[in-house]
């Protein structure tokens, strides 16, 4: 058992109809394909994303063993 991060998008407020996840083995990486989800699946501008959005993520990625 391996010790990483997951984040899954329905989750997220407004998102409960997206199937996507990410599981990475750092936060680090989670967050960079959370960027990358966001911005294919949604149109969204990660780099948009303001102090109060990305605390609320950071609170949705959880740790989880693989
Ligand atoms: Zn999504």
């Amino acid at each position: 058992m391996t010790k990483a991060y997951s984040y899954a998008c329905r989750d997220c407020e407004g998102m409960e109809t997206c199937p996507a996840s990410v599981t990475a083995e750092s936060r680090e990486e989670v967050w960079q394909l959370m960027g990358h989800h966001a911005r294919i699946a949604h149109g969204e501008n990660p780099d948009d994303w303001d102090q109060e959005t990305r605390d609320y993520l950071d609170t949705l990625i959880r740790e989880v063993e693989v």
